[in-house]
């Protein structure tokens, strides 16, 4: 009997689930439902337009819930999206960190392979479809703008549509799905500090969240400083660790020899020796409020820059939404612990990664578990 799967969100689980389940069962009659005008909108935007989608450093602790990952991981790591990608007919590089791109380095690519496979496995794509309610008794009945369709089986691929006027959350709630709260995730952070003086400068160093007394989080890169906060890869991966009221405190010195530094300052004993160490107005920012010019002190202050976090910036500048479907109501296959034939996939769950292709990873790896495990026979 041929089974009916309808999908709802044509992102980057949603299409992947589609396809994935066509590649596995060519007999199923497989819907996307898709609000907007075409699919795959935010994939073209990813990576800066060359789409990071994976990265072959793929471990359980860059995700938010390293145990529910690890079972994850160990079904699709980066050598099973790689390798579906590849099936497609999609030739990835991967740069020196791990990172792997499409060849192309165009988000483009990736989305037309998919597209290809929709349309050579004729999977209906209906756009300016906004679901906006689910029934289920024996089978699922799906209203949306313009229509109605019926599924024996119903994944949610809704992607993190905050704003919506129905989204995602709505719908899994109305299954009795509880959410953790919604909020944006690898996104600029707001400071207490004016940093307008500095706006615009891109410098490397070291930076931790300290909450209280504890370091919650360390990492390196790049910071870019804006008038009121700090962005840049850094400062986006701190963000999934930062709450108001804690502190960002950035070491510039961080992969330098200390001893030439204090050699550089004790020589010297102004504040213009700075500049040969940092940009001009960063110099000055982080020695304003220095009493006395030591070497000890300015080192201090070069390896203890204090910012407090008041807030992060909002969803127009995030990456990801963190939140979401609470995963105690998933198993480990992406079905529902609660409703039979409901399925859950992509960033729409409560689970979130760090920059670096991780998130896309989720997207594709949760929903290609979720097509394995839709109870069809495999080929
Ligand atoms: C600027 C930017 C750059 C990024 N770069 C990277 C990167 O390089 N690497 C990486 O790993 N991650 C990156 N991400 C994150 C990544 O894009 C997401 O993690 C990923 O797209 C999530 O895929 P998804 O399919 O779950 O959700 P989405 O891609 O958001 O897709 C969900 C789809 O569902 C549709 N939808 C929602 N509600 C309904 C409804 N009620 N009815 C019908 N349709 C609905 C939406 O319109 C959307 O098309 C980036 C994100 C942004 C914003």
């Amino acid at each position: 009997m041929q089974k009916k799967v309808i999908i709802v969100g044509g992102g980057a689980a949603g299409l992947t689930c589609a396809v994935r389940l066509k590649q596995i069962n060519p007999g199923a009659a497989v819907t996307i439902l898709e609000q907007n005008d075409r699919v795959g909108k935010k994939i073209l935007k990813t990576g800066n337009g060359r789409c990071n989608l994976t990265n072959l450093d793929m471990r359980p602790e860059y995700y938010n819930h390293p145990d529910f990952m690890e079972k994850c991981l160990k079904r699709c790591s980066a050598r099973e999206v790689i390798a579906f990608f590849n099936g497609i007919g999609l030739l990835t590089r991967t740069d020196s960190e791990g990172r792997v791109y499409p060849y192309s380095e165009t988000a483009a690519s990736v989305l037309d392979v998919l597209r290809r496979e929709l349309e050579k496995n004729n999977i209906e794509v209906v756009c300016g479809a906004a679901v906006r309610e689910i029934t289920k008794k024996d089978t699922f009945i799906v209203k949306y703008d313009g229509g109605e369709a019926e599924g024996d089986y119903l994944v949610l691929a809704c992607g993190s549509q905050a704003q919506a006027e129905t989204n995602g959350y709505d719908l899994a709630v109305r299954f009795g799905h509880a959410i953790i709260p919604v909020r944006p995730g690898l996104v600029p952070l707001r400071t207490a500090e004016s940093l307008r003086s500095v706006s615009g400068l891109r410098v490397k160093c070291q930076a931790e969240v300290v909450r209280g007394t504890d370091t919650v989080h360390r990492e390196s890169g790049e910071i870019l400083f804006k008038d009121e906060g700090i962005s840049g890869i850094l400062t986006l991966n701190l963000s999934r660790h930062a709450a108001p009221g804690n502190a960002v405190v950035i070491d510039f010195l961080a992969g330098t020899d200390r001893k030439t530094v204090a050699k550089l300052i004790e020589s010297r004993p102004e504040p213009e020796a700075l500049t040969g160490i940092l940009p001009k107005m960063l110099a000055r920012a982080v020695t304003q409020n220095l009493d006395g010019f030591s070497a000890a002190k300015v080192l201090a202050a070069l390896e203890n820059f204090r910012l407090t976090v008041s807030g992060t910036y909002g969803f127009g500048q995030a990456q990801i939404a963190m939140g979401g479907v609470d995963i105690t109501g998933i198993n480990d296959d992406f079905s529902s612990r609660l409703v039979p034939g409901l399925y859950m996939v992509g960033e729409l769950l409560d689970i979130d990664g760090a920059c670096g292709g991780y998130n896309l990873h989720f997207a594709w790896a949760s929903a290609l578990i979720a097509a394995e495990s839709l109870g069809f026979e495999k080929k």
